[in-house]
């Protein structure tokens, strides 16, 4: 079938409401009330209130269409054809409701009917933990998913430490022999090994068990008065699917944002046939300006700390593939159209803060551009110091100076040092930092001993978390 990405999104929350759920719009990326967590993450962290019971839901069946961002895969945007820091997972969910008799084989059917998805049934793969045979039981007897066609996994056991936890089942999709010589990154790629021909779209946990505080077994976990189902299925990668693209990134939602950033560029061009270098560029610019584009809609701006630090990570590290890519402009805010009309029927809000996300964009970059060639510049003597000692490492000390003086996020110089093969010593630039942090500690030492009137202005004043760039090479003056 040729669906575009706005039709799965669509059929996804349909299929659902057909089984009596309720659609629940899409939230802010920013928790609410939840401290534990930087960003929304999934579909099911919005309704944390729900299966926690301190909320009645307005439905025990709940469906919704999330969009995430996962901090723990930026490292591999762009290298896997698969992790993007902003993702939309789609989601359906029951409250004490439905359970694996009901859940499986509406998987199946949204998946192969040909009035829905219409996917080939050969090309489906499972997962199950092995000591959860009553859901293998159903994948066999309910569904006519192939024989062989389902892997039980040791690794299959949601758990978070503590309360609701389970067993799950994985979704694999078939892409064909020609991804079979493609490496992934990822060691628990099923069943295939470590390559992207099995590629996971869906991730089904029955969460039936209390992890009570004490036990570490989970056979001894007892089983939850209230079960529920939680479901994440990941759009764009089903989109890849649908489109035949090589990875996500050939796809209605990010090719036009590429194809915007082709003319940008000294000449180069997105190959949509092979992996390249300048490919890997390309997919983060795409890919961040996305991630930004949503946080700022939301609400977030670059800061050095917390969810501004990830933006300001994000910025930067575009800007750095953007250099790459030969770029000699200003050109984040010049995405941004072309990425809003990716998306824009489902999340109007982005519409509405067009101008908003391009301001913010364009002074980060413009902050970070003025120490950029420095920055490289000064990074590039580093090597050299290190080779010239025969060391292999970046100290931290320089590290520091690099995130200090010239606004690198730490993160950003390891990849870069990667690249030479090298790495940073990560413990040296965290001493560094602390020094700095104790230093200013004792500076405001005065202020404390003031009283505590001032602590608001002072807390306005020093970022808590992280201290990492004064910028006072960037204005003259501390960000705050
Ligand atoms: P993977 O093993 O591929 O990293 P995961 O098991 O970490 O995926 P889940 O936590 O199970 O992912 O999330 C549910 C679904 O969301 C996945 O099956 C996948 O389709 C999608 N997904 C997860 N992480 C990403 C990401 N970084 N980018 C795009 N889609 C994602
Ligand atoms: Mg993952
Ligand atoms: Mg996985
Ligand atoms: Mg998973």
């Amino acid at each position: 079938k040729e669906l575009s990405s706005a039709e799965i999104r669509q059929m996804f929350l349909d299929f659902f409401a057909s089984k009596d759920h309720l659609v629940v719009p899409a939230k802010s990326l920013i928790p609410e009330n939840d401290p534990s967590l930087l960003w929304i993450n999934s579909g099911v962290a919005t309704l944390k209130k729900y299966f926690d019971g301190s909320v009645v839901p307005p439905k025990p069946r709940l469906t919704n269409a999330q969009k995430a961002i996962r901090t723990n895969d930026i490292e591999n945007v762009g290298k896997t054809a698969r992790h993007h820091t902003l993702f939309e997972m789609m989601g359906n969910f029951s409250i004490g409701d439905y359970f694996k008799e009901e859940v499986i084989p509406w998987a199946w059917e949204l998946l192969t009917s040909p009035e829905w998805y219409g996917l080939d049934k050969e090309k489906l793969y499972v997962t199950v933990y092995p000591k959860d045979q009553e859901s293998r039981k159903i994948w066999e007897e309910k569904t006519d998913l192939p024989d062989g066609h389902i892997y039980e996994v040791e690794d299959n056991f949601w758990d978070i430490g503590e309360g609701p936890s389970g067993p799950d089942s994985e979704i694999f999709y078939d892409r064909g022999e020609a991804f079979q010589d493609i490496p992934s990154d990822d060691p628990e790629m099923y069943p295939g090994g470590e390559n992207e021909r099995y590629l996971e779209i869906w991730n089904i946990v029955f969460s039936q068990f209390n992890h009570l505080p004490g036990l570490t077994d989970n056979s001894e976990y007892p089983e939850l008065p209230h079960k529920n189902i939680d479901t994440g299925m990941g759009l764009e990668r089903l989109v890849s699917v649908f489109q035949n693209g090589r990875t996500n990134f050939d796809t209605d939602l990010f090719l036009p944002i590429i194809r915007a950033t082709e003319p940008l560029t000294d000449g180069k061009v997105y190959d949509t046939t092979q992996d390249t270098e300048d490919n890997v560029s390309f997919k983060v610019i795409a890919d961040h300006i996305r991630a930004v584009a949503f946080a700022i809609t939301d609400g977030a701006k670059p800061s050095n700390e917390g969810r501004g630090y990830v933006i300001r990570r994000l910025l930067r590290r575009a800007v750095l593939h953007g250099q790459k890519l030969g770029i000699k402009e200003n050109f984040l805010a010049k995405l941004v159209p072309a990425m809003i009309g990716t998306l824009d029927s489902f999340y109007p809000e982005l519409k509405e803060k067009e101008g908003l996300i391009e301001s913010i964009m364009t002074a980060e970059e413009k902050r970070f551009n003025k120490t950029l060639k420095a920055g490289l510049s000064m990074f590039d003597d580093f090597v050299k110091e290190a080779k010239a000692k025969g060391s292999t490492e970046i100290s931290g000390q320089d590290a520091f100076k690099l995130s200090d003086t010239y606004g690198f996020p730490v993160e950003l110089t390891a990849e870069q040092a990667e690249e030479v093969g090298m790495t940073v010593d990560m413990d040296g630039f965290k001493q560094a930092l602390q020094e700095q942090k104790d230093r200013a500690r004792a500076a405001r030492g005065d202020q404390h001993a003031m009283g505590v009137q001032n602590a608001a202005l002072t807390d306005l004043k020093v970022p808590s978390t992280y201290v990492g760039w004064s910028e006072t090479s960037v204005d003259g003056a501390k960000i705050v």
